[in-house]
């Protein structure tokens, strides 16, 4: 019999933990170890139960699948997924969350020589994102606080201008929900 432990206090601030599935720390892991077709194909079951659920989480697995993809090798596939994704968030009305990961997106294509895949994107951010106002800040105020560069609970990476922020210190992970506060 384990014993029950009593609830910390930020869990009984935020509720009942997300409950972090297995897959999603294997594929985790996966990434980081190296093993891209592994992560792949986990990834693009995970993005297909989310979209199937309707979870908001569901574009930014199926844009870790196409990184995955795209690092095993598998380009065409990628795109797919990363298109599919930003499109997902296109289709949600996300236009900030679709400036900024489709800005790092493009970085990210250039940098590993795929500059045609890096074009298409830009092409498609220029059609798709609404114009916005000069002077509009596409992110939220810079957190005084550091989030740890991957999230504790489902080793998913944290990127502080693209994560959601419950509040000052505390950011929500974009793959699992779970709260992740700031230093
Ligand atoms: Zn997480």
């Amino acid at each position: 019999m384990r014993r029950r432990r009593p609830l910390r206090p930020l869990r009984r601030l935020f509720g009942a933990p997300p409950r972090v599935p297995p897959a999603l720390r294997r594929a985790n892991a996966w990434m980081a170890a190296g093993e891209y077709l592994a992560a792949a194909e986990a990834f693009e079951r995970l993005a297909r139960g989310a979209e199937t659920r309707r979870l908001p989480r569901a574009p930014h697995l199926y844009l870790r699948a196409g990184q995955a993809r795209i690092l095993a090798g598998e380009t065409a596939q990628g795109m797919e997924h990363i298109r599919y994704g930003l499109e997902m968030l296109a289709a949600r009305g996300q236009w900030p969350a679709l400036h900024r990961i489709g800005r790092r997106v493009v970085r990210e294509l250039n940098e590993r020589g795929l500059n045609a895949e890096a074009q298409q994107i830009e092409t498609y951010l220029e059609e798709t994102l609404p114009e916005m106002p000069a002077g509009t800040p596409m992110s939220a105020a810079r957190r005084k606080v550091t989030l740890p560069t991957h999230c504790p609970a489902c080793g998913g990476p944290l990127r502080p201008d693209e994560v959601e922020w419950l509040d000052d210190v505390t950011a929500e992970c974009a793959y699992c929900g779970s709260p992740v506060r700031g230093e």
